[in-house]
């Protein structure tokens, strides 16, 4: 079966805040000792990838610098260079990025960008902000699936209130060709909520990066009749296991091969790819 890891990160040290840090210290050490190879060569993550039998993953930046950090959206561009398996996305801060549209354009036409990650807790604004949508409007026009943090973090200066999923709906409703993927389906608060979003909307989807595999079924009992809005992603390498291992894990929870592929491959190549 084939994979793909819809939720990793490039990390760099130096660029992160001590919160993110010491978090990926003490969850991951063997990553964290060995993090500036691997933020300067891709061919050890790709190898690493192809262990854990992964064919493409997602290569998320951070533009966040009040909480998490600034791991700025071209260094991932030049890390995923030449690197077939590496899927580059970028991240726009609206309280950063003076015209985010004009920016994620350019990033599209000139660097081959594939995607977008905005991070509303992190960067500080409601979805449905109406300073948002020439960029959704541009995301749609480009056909740019965008990812929002939808879930709890332990990051220090977080404010929740801004990723309530319930602000995504009005973009479904105003963008309704636009792909809206809520990374951690809601993690801690707002499972119910994200489920019936991916369920209501066509083009809303839920990724599952960062929840227990074991847990997933408590969740969401009815999993298996969403499973065409289902994304696998694993927070590589925030996490305390090998992907692997979460793969095997989805793999065996009580749910048909059809419903598993369509997480771990089929409805992320539909919407890279297709
Ligand atoms: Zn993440």
């Amino acid at each position: 079966m084939e994979i793909i890891d819809f939720h990793t990160h490039y990390i760099k040290k130096e660029m992160l805040n001590p919160t993110w840090l010491n978090f990926l210290e003490a969850i991951n050490p063997e990553f964290y000792a060995r993090a500036d190879d691997f933020s300067h060569h891709p061919e050890l993550f790709t190898a690493y990838l192809k262990t854990q039998g992964v064919k493409y993953a997602v290569v998320l930046p951070e533009c966040a610098p009040a909480t998490s950090g600034f791991v700025p959206t071209e260094e991932v561009i030049e890390y995923c260079r030449g690197q077939e398996m590496l899927i580059p996305f970028t991240s726009l801060n609206p309280n950063v990025h003076p015209d985010p549209a004009a920016k994620l354009e350019f990033q599209v036409k000139e660097s081959g960008i594939k995607g977008l990650k905005l991070h509303p807790s992190y960067q500080f604004f409601y979805p449905n902000e109406a300073r948002l949508y020439p960029l959704y409007a541009k995301s749609q026009e480009l056909r740019i699936p965008v990812i929002f943090h939808i879930g709890s973090s332990i990051f220090k200066g977080t404010k929740l209130k801004y990723c309530d999923p319930i602000y995504l709906d009005d973009l479904a409703v105003d963008f309704p060709d636009l792909k809206i993927i809520m990374a951690h389906s809601g993690r801690g608060f707002w499972y119910d909520e994200c489920f019936s979003l991916s369920r209501l909307h066509k083009n809303v989807y839920m990724d599952i990066t960062g929840l227990p595999p074991q847990n997933l079924l408590s969740y969401f009992p009815d999993l298996e009749k969403n499973s065409e809005k289902v994304l696998f992603g694993s927070d590589w390498p925030t996490m305390p296991t090998g992907i692997a291992k979460n793969i095997e894990a989805i793999k065996s929870l009580p749910l048909s091969n059809r419903t598993i592929e369509t997480i771990l491959f089929k409805n992320a190549y539909r919407i890279l790819f297709e």
